[in-house]
């Protein structure tokens, strides 16, 4: 008589086909301390998120270096440190610093540097603390050996951060990036890394003329035009989403692609996971924040469980790892 053990067990080899959306930690878990430091992807990674994120831009000496943005002055100490060092448009920027000058500057949480006010007024104060700037190598470097000590296998996601203002300053960030992926084993495809990118010419870049074999996410904004010639809207059509599967592995727009409404009563869910699925992406949109949720939904368990459950998206950007972890 055969064994009725393969029927039984099917109901739960089907539960354990849907894997749970990635995690994906947000500059770290910005949201208990300042982005981008050390101590926040720790954090992130104590808290169990699947990938830790960077954004990456270079500095003056050409190495990458793990900052949210072409400037610096929102989350350091640098107008302090190195006055009158900004531009004309009284900006500091990281690629105008070599990165022994950078190590010198303070990390803290992001602020006004006008009125120097907290982003997040409830996150971790201002200017308390001695967090330091990181590079890309640095970072991997750490996640890497923390995997070592774990036995986890937390993975990485870089952002490349403003390629076309980089080459208008002489500057090839993508070429400085993609090596130090490739030295640390991260350029197949099934490595525990996605590169993520705003402009759709340097992710045709990527997989033309630079070679890049990893994962690759397009990241949309919500309509519109983008930087470098990115048309949002025409690349969440069926049409776009087509032509972007022969590039990327998935894509990731706003929350409010997915999830929209003035309030939790007119709260819709679009077809815009369902499509990208059809077309054969993955959709990982940015950002849970729990102090900052959409006007669509009045707590964070209503917020992932019409991205997770409805909509069924297969990864999340998040400042607050731990709170998308514990449903
Ligand atoms: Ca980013």
């Amino acid at each position: 008589m055969r064994s009725l053990l393969p029927l039984l067990l099917l109901p739960l080899a089907a539960f354990a086909a849907e894997p749970r959306p990635l995690i994906i930690a947000h500059r770290g878990a910005s949201g208990y301390l300042p982005e981008h430091t050390l101590a926040a992807k720790a954090l992130a990674y104590g808290q169990g998120a699947d990938f830790l994120e960077q954004d990456v831009v270079l500095s003056q000496d050409g190495v990458p270096v793990i900052f949210h943005d072409t400037h610096i002055d929102t989350t350091t100490d640098v107008a302090r440190k190195f006055p009158g060092r900004q531009r004309a448009d009284g900006r500091f920027y990281a690629l105008d610093f070599t990165v022994a000058e950078l190590k010198q500057l303070n990390v803290t949480e992001r602020f006004n540097p006008q009125t120097g006010k907290a982003a997040f007024p409830q996150r971790y104060p201002v200017g308390v603390g001695s967090f330091q700037v990181v590079t890309l190598e640095e970072e991997i470097r750490f996640i890497q050996s923390l995997n070592r000590s774990t036995g986890r296998h937390v993975g990485i996601y870089p952002e490349l951060k403003a390629p076309a203002w980089h080459r208008k300053e002489g500057r090839d960030l993508a070429a400085a990036v993609l090596p130090i992926l490739r030295k640390y084993g991260y350029d197949a495809k099934e490595s525990a890394c996605f590169v993520q990118c705003f402009e759709y010419a340097e992710i045709k870049r990527l997989r033309g003329e630079l070679g890049w074999t990893g994962k690759l996410i397009m990241l949309l904004g919500g309509k519109g035009q983008g930087p470098g010639e990115t048309d949002f809207a025409y690349l969440q059509t069926d049409a776009g989403l087509a032509e972007l599967a022969k590039l990327v592995d998935g894509i990731g727009p706003p929350i409010g692609s997915y999830v929209t409404g003035k309030s939790p009563a007119e709260r819709r869910v679009t077809d815009l996971a369902a499509r990208a699925r059809r077309a054969g992406l993955k959709s990982h949109p940015y950002t849970l924040r729990a102090d900052e949720l959409p006007k669509c939904v009045a707590t964070v368990d209503e917020l992932l469980a019409a991205l997770f459950t409805e909509a069924k998206v297969d990864g999340l950007f998040t400042d607050f790892p731990d709170l998308c972890l514990k449903r």
